[in-house]
C-alpha cells in the first residue's frame, strides 16, 4: 500500500514541478488508483501483485472513503467563502475610474483625440470653484457638470428670482425664493449624478477667499459685482490659481484666461480700476439679451476643459469679445504690467 501511495505522490509532485496540467494529474491519479482496486478485486490472495498494491480491496475502500469526506468538506467550504465574497459590498472605486455608466455617458469625449480616455480622467479628478451661480454661472455650471468635471464648488448668496429666468437656465419657476447654490445643486446632481457638487450659499469676502479657493484648481468668475472681481483676481494671484474671467452687458461679452503664474496677465494688469459708477451699468440696470450668457458661460466651460485637459489653445493673453448683435468675434492679446498692483510682484 505504502508503495502505491509512495508512486501517486511521486506521479503528483512530479507533475506539478515539470508544470502538467491539474486536470491531467487528477486523471493520471484516478487511473492508478481504478487500476491498484481492479488487481484487489480481481486477483486471487497471495498473488505478488496483490500483496505489493495493499493485499486487500477493504483497506483501499476505508482510504477512498475517508478522500470523498475530506475533498467534500473542501468543496463546501469552497462554496460558503464564495456566498460570503457575493454578500460583501463592492469595494470603494479608487478615484479616477470608471464605471461602465460613466464610460458611456463620456463616450463622446473618449473619442475625441484631444481628450480621450486621459482626457476624462483629468476632468473626473479636477475641482472646478464656479463665482457666482447667475447668468455666467447658468451654463458654465451646466456644461462642466455634463463634462463629467468631478468635483465643482459654487458660490452665491442670491436667491432665485423671476427676473433671472429670462437668462439663467439652470433655475426654474418652480424655485423662485431657493438660494441659488441649492437650485443649481439640483439642476447639476439630475443631470450628472456622478458629480459631486458643493454649493456655498453666502458672499465671497476676504475671510473666505483664500481657504474656500485653495481647495480648487481652478476657478470661473461670472460675477457682476467689482469687488469680488478684484477679490477673486487677487486671491487666485496669491496661490497660484488660473482664473477663467466673463462678463456681459446687453449684447457684448468678454472672456479670458487669467494666469500670471504662467506669463498670462492678471485680471487687475488689464483692468487696473474698476470702471465708475454709471460707466459700468449691471445687468438690472441695462438689460441683458437672453442667449448671450450662453453663450459665453459656454465659452468659460470650453475654456475650463481645455485648461483641465490640456487640449488645443486657451485664452491665456487673449481676450475674445463676442458682439452679439451683429454677430461679430474678435481676439486681442493682453499683456502683463510690470506695474500691476496684484501681480507685479512676481516679476516677469
Ligand atoms: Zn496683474
Amino acid at each position: 500500500m505504502i508503495l502505491v501511495l509512495g508512486l501517486a505522490l511521486i506521479l503528483w509532485f512530479g507533475g506539478r514541478y515539470m508544470g502538467v496540467s491539474r486536470r491531467a494529474l487528477i486523471s493520471v491519479q484516478i487511473i492508478l488508483f481504478t487500476a491498484v482496486l481492479f488487481f484487489q478485486a480481481t486477483l486471487p490472495a497471495g498473488n505478488p501483485l496483490k500483496d505489493a498494491t495493499g493485499g486487500s480491496l477493504a483497506n483501499w475502500l476505508i482510504l477512498a472513503a475517508l478522500a470523498a469526506v475530506f475533498l467534500g468538506y473542501r468543496a463546501l467550504l469552497g462554496q460558503l467563502r464564495a456566498r460570503h465574497d457575493a454578500a460583501q459590498p463592492e469595494p470603494a472605486q479608487p478615484q479616477g475610474t470608471f464605471k461602465p455608466a460613466e464610460l458611456d455617458r463620456y463616450a463622446r469625449h473618449i473619442v475625441l483625440r484631444e481628450v480621450g480616455g486621459p482626457g476624462q480622467k483629468r476632468l473626473k479628478q479636477a475641482k472646478v470653484l464656479v463665482v457666482g451661480a447667475g447668468g455666467l454661472g447658468a451654463p458654465a455650471l451646466q456644461y462642466l457638470a455634463a463634462m463629467g468635471v468631478g468635483t465643482i464648488g459654487v458660490i452665491d448668496h442670491d436667491v432665485v428670482d423671476s427676473s433671472n429666468l429670462q437668462r439663467q437656465v439652470i433655475h426654474t419657476d418652480a424655485r423662485i425664493g431657493m438660494p441659488k447654490v441649492f437650485s443649481a445643486e439640483q439642476a447639476i446632481k439630475a443631470q450628472n449624478p456622478f458629480v459631486d457638487v458643493r454649493p456655498f450659499n453666502r458672499k465671497l469676502d476676504a475671510e473666505i477667499a483664500r481657504d474656500l479657493i485653495d481647495d480648487f484648481d481652478l476657478v470661473l468668475d461670472g460675477t457682476d459685482d467689482p469687488d469680488t472681481r478684484y477679490l477673486v483676481n487677487e486671491t487666485c494671484v496669491a496661490l497660484g490659481k488660473p482664473l477663467i474671467s466673463g462678463a456681459i452687458s446687453q449684447w457684448e461679452g468678454q472672456i479670458s484666461l487669467f494666469d500670471p503664474a504662467n506669463g498670462a496677465p492678471c485680471y487687475t494688469c488689464v483692468f487696473p480700476e474698476a470702471a465708475a459708477d454709471g460707466l459700468a451699468p449691471s445687468c438690472a440696470e441695462a438689460g441683458v439679451v437672453g442667449a448671450l450668457p450662453g453663450v459665453v458661460g459656454s465659452m468659460m466651460a470650453l475654456e475650463a476643459i481645455k485648461s483641465i485637459t490640456g487640449a488645443g489653445e486657451t485664452l491665456r493673453g487673449r481676450m475674445l469679445i463676442y458682439d452679439g448683435l451683429y454677430g461679430e468675434t474678435r481676439s486681442i492679446s493682453v499683456k502683463r504690467r510690470v506695474d500691476c498692483a496684484t501681480c507685479g510682484h512676481l516679476g516677469q
